[in-house]
């Protein structure tokens, strides 16, 4: 374990935030997550883990130590089908591997189940965290299992997925911060079954190959979803960014019909028979933060849910501007808007 002193954190934040760890570390392996936890035990210090930096705001400069996490081989499957389920391909990786990189490659070795979840930021290990989902799928649906090393116990361990309680932008892992994952296990097919639930989706695949999206091999649904993402997001690498900055609210049946007779253009989905998810980006728009500038930070001119940094801003405008929205949309619809990216100031994570 190579141990580093006040280093800069710009790097690995993808809002470019211009923050600095008092100590960081590189994890290459399960030994060095026990030494870095022998060294926060000594020292009493907090201590923080980073990906791909795509889901997070470090509002202050870190007092403690920032943990990247570096464990990054894939271990794919023999070419030979599993005797019992020739149709199932099973790929692990440890946590550090870029995801996109995963999802390209299962494509090209002919398993199907990640196109949908293309181009999304970020490390494999950070995956199972928020459950991340795009275009009708998340990772619930071909997660198989996950390792897990306990930085208070020092322990490691299986977990499987129902142990992982996934759910809308949600996982087991929110409630239990001690958890670092260190590798993953995903369950894919070799038998295509194209999801178009979006049409989006299917008007792309189409528009792009001049075929019908329901015949769509893996490839062209991962074409038409990069497609749709660059038209849509910026690119965190040309404008600073975490995604979308709110989870899309889920409200009761009642509050629903209200909220529709007050603004029938509202965008809605269907959860279950009771609960229903408005679409964050569309309340936003409504109140015309599309495009709005203050300083350093804003709101993206074409996603309403995307905030944005220039290369100079800080975490306090960040959130100064996130509690505004927050309000705004509080004030008008009566509806409570929930933070998606992790916040954490110089001692560990706190929740507006
Ligand atoms: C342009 C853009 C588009 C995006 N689109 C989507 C999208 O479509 N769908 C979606 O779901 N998300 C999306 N995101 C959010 C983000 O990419 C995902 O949440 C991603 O999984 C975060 O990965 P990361 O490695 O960058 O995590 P980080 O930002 O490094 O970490 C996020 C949180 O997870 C914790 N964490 C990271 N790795 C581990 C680990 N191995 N073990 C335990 N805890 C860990 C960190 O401590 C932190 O609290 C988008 C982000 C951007 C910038």
């Amino acid at each position: 374990m190579e141990l580093q002193f006040d280093v800069n954190l710009k790097p690995y934040n993808t809002l470019g935030l211009d923050v600095r760890a008092n100590y960081f570390v590189d994890i290459n392996n399960i030994e060095d997550l026990h030494l870095a936890r022998e060294f926060c035990q000594h020292k009493q210090c907090p201590w923080l883990l980073i990906g791909g930096g795509s889901n997070l705001v470090l509002t202050q400069s870190f007092d403690g130590l920032v943990m990247f996490m570096a464990m990054d081989q894939v271990f794919w499957p023999a070419e030979q089908p599993v005797a019992q389920r020739p149709e199932q391909f099973i790929v692990s990786a440890q946590a550090g591997y870029e995801w996109d990189l995963l999802v390209e490659e299962s494509i090209v070795r002919g398993a199907s189940g990640l196109e949908n979840l293309s181009l999304i930021p970020g490390q494999v290990g950070a995956a199972p965290i928020q459950n991340i989902g795009a275009y009708g799928v998340e990772l619930k649906h071909c997660l198989d299992s996950v390792q897990v090393f306990d930085f208070d116990t020092g322990e490691s361990f299986q977990l499987l997925l129902a142990d992982c309680h996934l759910g809308y932008r949600d996982s087991v892992f929110k409630r239990h911060q001690s958890w670092i994952i260190t590798q993953v296990k995903l369950l894919l097919s070799r038998e295509h079954k194209p999801k178009i639930s979006y049409g989006i989706i299917a008007d792309r695949v189409t528009s792009l190959s001049g075929q019908p999206a329901s015949s769509a091999s893996a490839q062209q649904i991962r074409d038409a979803v990069i497609h749709i993402r660059r038209s849509k997001l910026p690119d965190p690498n040309k404008i600073p960014n975490v995604g979308s900055f709110f989870k899309n609210p889920i409200v009761n049946i009642e509050q629903m019909q209200k909220l529709v007779e007050r603004w029938p253009g509202i965008v809605v989905y269907a959860v279950d028979e009771n609960n229903h998810k408005l679409a964050a980006g569309w309340l936003i728009d409504q109140l015309g933060w599309k495009g709005f500038r203050q300083g350093d930070v804003g709101i993206h001119e074409h996603q309403a849910l995307v905030l944005v940094c220039s290369g100079e801003c800080t975490g306090k405008e960040v959130l100064d501007l996130a509690k505004r929205i927050k309000a705004d949309v509080a004030v008008n619809f009566g509806v409570t808007l929930e933070v998606e990216p992790r916040l954490f100031d110089s001692r560990g994570e706190f929740y507006l």
